[in-house]
């Protein structure tokens, strides 16, 4: 097998989860909740999710000196990721995500972002060998804007396949969509970035198409259970998903994004790209958790 090197810039959370009979209004106590907690971050699922399927995963991310820190370090040490350019901030805290879900699946949630906020440009300039090495570079945007700015230029200018799935979703600047090969959003984030509302295939294609104007290489908009609509030089169309029994969706784009990375990593045209990446996610929708429903490679390739 080739492998595949991917560099990925991105926060790291750690989710406490609360299950309880409804949600608390506010000055409202509720007993006899079921708690759980879970490693979380757009950046660490997607990192866990390349890595699961044989990705050379670089992560460069910050956290705290605490034990939510050390717990999720020592988490993506297990999934063969290389930590070695996760540094430890001596003042915030590791990045938290408070979630209340009720029996509907309701849910409430409050982000303490700590230390993925002083994720800086000089973090990136430490991790530049690796960057020059790899063949992709995945970002998101839970980690400062400048940072991912400034990355998106580093790895564009060195030649490198730069892929940002941009979520959560916020306005981003003509120089940053120019240096982008790759821009995954779902409905929603299309919406935000574009002012195209994403109902129907012919909107995503407007809404690609708004995007590709301002220079983006490729466009994907990921669209749930339809799989994910692409425009690009070389291919333009939806590339469907197969249909599976839905448990949880949590990271499903996650899931889609690692594995978008790994399988352009790997030298596959971008609608093989594309329906890989639709694979896996659709095994992860089959499961619950965030990083604890990516597939393995195995699971994937039995899927052929
Ligand atoms: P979304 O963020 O909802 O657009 O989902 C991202 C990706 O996850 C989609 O492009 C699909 O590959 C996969 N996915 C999400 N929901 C489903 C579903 N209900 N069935 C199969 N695959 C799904």
């Amino acid at each position: 097998m080739v492998m595949s090197k991917i560099v990925v810039v991105g926060s790291s959370n750690t989710d406490m989860v609360i299950k309880s009979e409804h949600l608390p209004a506010p000055g409202e106590t509720i007993l006899g909740g079921e708690f759980f907690m879970n490693p979380g971050g757009k950046g660490a699922n997607q990192a866990v999710a390349a890595a699961r399927l044989g990705g050379d995963v670089v992560f460069v991310a910050k956290v705290g000196d605490d034990i939510f820190g050390q717990e999720a370090v020592q988490g993506f040490r297990e999934a063969g990721i290389n930590t070695d350019y996760i540094a430890t901030d001596p003042e915030q805290p590791s990045g938290v995500a408070t979630i209340m879900v009720d029996n509907q699946g309701e849910n409430c949630i409050a982000v303490a972002s700590g230390a993925n906020n002083a994720l800086r440009p000089e973090d990136v300039d430490n991790a530049m060998e690796q960057i020059e090495g790899a063949d992709v570079l995945l970002m998101q945007l839970e980690t400062p804007i400048e940072t991912v700015e400034y990355a998106a230029k580093l790895g564009h200018d060195k030649g490198k396949t730069v892929i940002l799935n941009p979520a959560p979703a916020q306005v981003l600047s003509d120089e940053l969509l120019a240096r982008l090969d790759v821009i995954t959003p779902n409905e929603t984030e299309a919406e935000i970035l574009t002012g195209t509302q994403v109902e129907t295939l012919e909107d995503a294609q407007k809404a690609a198409q708004v995007l590709r104007e301002r220079d983006v290489g490729t466009v994907i908009i990921t669209l749930g259970a339809q799989g994910a609509f692409v425009l690009s030089d070389s291919f333009s169309g939806l590339v469907p998903v197969r249909k599976v029994n839905v448990v949880d969706t949590t990271a499903a784009g996650d899931t889609f994004n690692g594995a978008l990375a790994v399988g352009m990593a790997r030298g596959m045209d971008i609608e093989a790209a594309v329906a890989y990446a639709n694979k896996a996610a659709a095994v992860s929708v089959t499961r619950m958790g965030a990083q604890a429903s990516a597939p393995s490679l195995d699971e994937v390739e039995a899927e052929d």
